[in-house]
């Protein structure tokens, strides 16, 4: 081989150009050229995921979320339609975003989501696309979302005592959720993780009883420190049951064998409990701070990116698609919104102060 097709194959340009690094190279074994796109923040963080909440509506009142009488709804006009979200995707996937979860509000009632999931899951640079849902219309939905492409979901459930169900979301649901997730598991979606938002005294004595349906089931429950955000009922620091504190109780129901993350895992520590068939998975973003691997940015219902889920500072990208803006201003918004994104978010800090919007409208 000739020392100048050497030199192309092992070339590597890379170019850091307001943050975002193009980088070129040769396939050995192809030949192919690929252009292969990262976007950086000022902190060197590899940004390529994409949290968007499709809609504000919840048919839920969860009591840590939302008042019974929920929250002032974003006006409909205001909303981005499925095609404005498609086009911002596609920019955004271009320029480095591999991996998209839909959220909300509650994704499922959202008119026209399995049409929309199909029309996403054919963008070619999204590699990963997933949902998290309450699971109310789970069972009505996973057969089509599956075969419209999903692959994974995470499902919310916080108790599985019905008559606790209801008390925390104000609705008596709890069967339909059950179903929903028993469906999730027949259409063969996976990975099916469960998120139980652990609070002290209202279901930490159900930590055990999440675990151990992981040794009957394919499940990956996850307990999540509870947050201060949302507009639910008064949050208090002594309400956060700890990752170290629901760690320590899981090792009672068995050994704690760690699994290796892998690269969609984010900021959850694996763990599979000694004879189990499912996983555990604990995320604490108040007790540990995992923004210094944060590779995650927030589209909300009314077309705004938001950096932090603690940050209220917020790069309307909305108004820029109404006005005509071509796809070289959205690059240029995802940029600034790129180098908005602060390295740590204020939780545990003096500056902390809770964000203005509601979660369902920024997309938990
Ligand atoms: N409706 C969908 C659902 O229930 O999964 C998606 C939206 S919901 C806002 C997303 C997740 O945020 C749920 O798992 C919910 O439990 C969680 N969440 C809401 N408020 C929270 C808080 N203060 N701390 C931790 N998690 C919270």
């Amino acid at each position: 081989m000739r020392n100048s097709e050497c030199r192309l194959r092992n070339r590597k340009i890379i170019q850091l150009q307001t943050h975002v690094q193009r980088i070129q190279f040769r396939t050995p074994q192809s030949e192919i050229r690929i252009l292969k796109k990262m976007l950086l923040d000022p902190y060197k963080r590899k940004i390529n995921y994409l949290r968007i909440s499709v809609t504000d509506r919840c048919n839920l009142r969860c009591r840590y979320c939302m008042p019974e009488e929920g929250i002032p709804l974003i006006p409909h006009e205001e909303i981005l339609t499925y095609e404005e979200i498609l086009r911002i995707v596609r920019v955004f996937a271009a320029e480095g975003i591999s991996k998209v979860r839909l959220t909300g509000g509650e994704p499922l009632v959202r008119k026209g989501i399995v049409d929309f999931i199909s029309r996403l899951s054919h963008i070619e640079e999204i590699k990963d696309l997933s949902l998290t849902t309450n699971g109310i219309f789970l069972r009505e939905f996973a057969q089509d979302l599956k075969q419209a492409g999903l692959k994974r979901i995470n499902i919310s459930l916080d108790s599985l005592r019905k008559e606790r169900f209801c008390q925390i979301t104000r609705k008596d649901d709890f069967e339909r959720v059950w179903n929903g997730i028993e469906e999730a598991l027949r259409v063969g979606l996976s990975p099916i993780k469960i998120n139980m938002v652990a609070i002290q005294g209202l279901n930490d004595d159900e930590i055990e009883s999440f675990a151990q349906l992981t040794f009957h089931l394919p499940l990956t429950v996850r307990y999540i420190e509870y947050m201060p955000s949302g507009n639910g009922e008064e949050w208090k620091k002594s309400d956060i049951l700890t990752i170290p504190q629901i760690k320590s109780r899981l090792e009672n129901v068995g050994k704690l064998i760690p699994i290796p993350s892998d690269r969609w895992d984010g900021p959850a520590k694996r763990f599979r409990i000694e004879g189990a068939t499912g996983e555990i998975g604990l995320i604490g973003p108040v007790s540990s701070h995992f923004c210094d691997d944060c590779n995650r940015l927030r589209l909300t219902p009314d077309g705004k990116i938001r950096t932090c889920l603690f940050s209220d500072e917020e790069i309307d990208v909305k108004e820029l698609l109404r006005k005509g803006g071509s796809d070289r201003d959205l690059r240029e918004r995802l940029l600034v919104a790129l180098k908005a994104k602060p390295e740590r978010h204020p939780i545990n800090t003096h500056q902390f102060k809770k964000c203005q919007r509601n979660m369902s409208a920024i997309g938990g």
